[in-house]
């Protein structure tokens, strides 16, 4: 038997889209890890009566652990911690050790407020510090307590309050799992281990043969529970086992040894790394410029999404129109008029210019048409010229027919962009840098 959870989302501002939710996502990763088998999420707005139905939903359907997320808040619309009190059948009661912890928030927050009514403002929240009788209080992290409510009866799920604010909630959940009655809850868990395999440049169907032919060779292959997800250009392989499970670890290293052969150029990651982290640790020591032409500045924002990424980038041009890239670039104007801005010879230039502009090492130029118009018969909408070059003269050209739509494309071209950097900072300096 295992345990199986449901998260409840509470905010309009969520419901209509207004903000993009954080928690579900978050929180069902959390519950993955520890084994916990998550059957919804759900979103409600700030309605008591719409956050009642979702909780009585979720408890119908014999689930074992519901956590919230929102509402808990000093004002009128916060009203989660009343809602899943009566909901659970429990009084509210004052817990005056939380009302002082509160005060003592409120009053170091106030010292940048000198003018505000303290006692108005504690009044105001002098309703966060009202607890279920019998909760676990979890300590705010902004001014906000989350609880934990244990299960009325058997049968009955565990509900777990928290915060609506993703850093108040991540921070509060490691006290609301180390709470008795969450334990309790999750006790029947299956622990699993979850590793990742990526890909890059292989269509799904291939993948797809591979893992048939996987199923046939490999003993055990049944004890992993494969998903493959197409994320940003790549192939995601996360596969869950129970390490435990006899031969199931030895199917598992099967299976990416199997991938490896078979594909040796297309698997990056065999350890969960991204992209992002193998081109950083590449780039040690190094100086990497960029040259952007239809992703205006994208490919530099990832670049620099590593921490400690400005030991190594010094910087980048988004060389829209043609003038940029004579102007900022030095790209000679006749070589973009004899073969267009989205050519090889063009994305060479870009590049080249970046490493002599930047005095960097390591360059690298994207030049494209996103679409949705601006595509001719021999460059449809999608088509991107990349060049990754090196101040040694190492440098990789490429040219790819990207799908989708403009944004897709846009994000597509960092990833190719990236992998092109992984593969020239790659090579032997002596290696045959114009082979593919
Ligand atoms: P507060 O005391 O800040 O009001 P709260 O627990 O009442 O905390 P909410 O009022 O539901 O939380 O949300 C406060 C803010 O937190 C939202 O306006 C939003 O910016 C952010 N937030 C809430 N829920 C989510 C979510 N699911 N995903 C991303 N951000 C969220
Ligand atoms: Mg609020």
């Amino acid at each position: 038997m295992s345990t199986r959870a449901g998260i409840v989302v509470t905010g309009t501002e969520v419901l209509t889209g207004r903000i993009q939710d954080r928690n579900g996502p978050w929180i069902a990763d959390r519950l993955l890890e520890l084994g916990v088998e998550l059957a919804h999420v759900t979103i409600c707005g700030d309605r008591p009566r719409d956050l009642t139905a979702a909780l009585r939903f979720l408890s119908d359907t014999g689930i074992d652990l519901i956590i919230t997320s929102g509402g808990l808040g000093p004002t009128a619309d916060d009203l989660t911690v009343q809602t899943v009190a009566e909901f659970c059948g429990r009084e509210l009661v004052l817990d005056t050790d939380l009302e002082a912890t509160i005060a003592t928030i409120l009053r170091s927050l106030m010292r940048r407020y000198p003018d505000a009514d303290f006692e108005a403002v504690m009044a105001a929240n002098r309703k966060q510090a009202l607890v279920p009788a019998g909760a676990a209080v979890l300590a705010p992290v902004g001014t906000a307590p989350g609880v934990v409510v244990p299960a009325t009866a058997a049968g009955a799920p565990t509900v777990v309050v928290l915060p609506g604010p993703p850093r108040e909630l991540q921070a509060m959940w490691p006290a609301a799992l180390a709470t008795a009655s969450v334990q309790q809850a999750i006790a029947a868990r299956t622990h699993y281990r979850q590793q990742t395999v990526r890909m890059f440049g292989l269509p799904e169907s291939n993948l797809a043969d591979c893992l048939r032919e996987a199923e046939r060779s490999i003993a055990g292959f049944e004890r992993l529970e494969i998903t493959t997800c197409l994320r940003r250009g790549e192939l995601e392989i996360v596969t869950r086992y129970e390490p435990d499970a006899p031969g199931a670890a030895d199917a598992y290293t099967a299976l990416v040894e199997l991938l490896s052969t078979r594909h040796p150029r297309e698997v990056f990651s065999t350890d969960g790394s991204l992209i992002d982290e193998q081109v950083a640790a590449l780039l040690a020591g190094r100086t990497v410029a960029t040259a952007e032409s239809c992703t205006a500045g994208l490919l530099a924002a990832r670049l620099t999404e590593v921490p400690g990424s400005s030991a190594y980038v010094t910087g980048g041009v988004v060389s829209y129109s043609n003038a940029a890239k004579t102007e900022l670039l030095g790209v000679d104007a006749g070589l973009i008029e004899e073969h267009g801005a989205v050519s090889e010879p063009v994305a060479q230039a870009m590049a080249t210019g970046a490493l002599r502009r930047f005095d960097a090492d390591t360059a690298i130029a994207i030049t494209g048409i996103a679409g949705p118009t601006g595509g001719s018969p021999d460059k449809p909408v999608g088509t991107v010229c990349f060049t990754a070059a090196l101040a040694d003269g190492r440098c990789l050209t490429r040219t790819v027919r990207l799908p989708g739509d403009r944004a897709d494309v846009r994000e597509r071209s960092t990833t190719v962009a990236l992998h092109l950097l992984r593969r020239v900072l790659g090579e032997k300096a002596t290696g045959d840098a114009a082979a593919r």
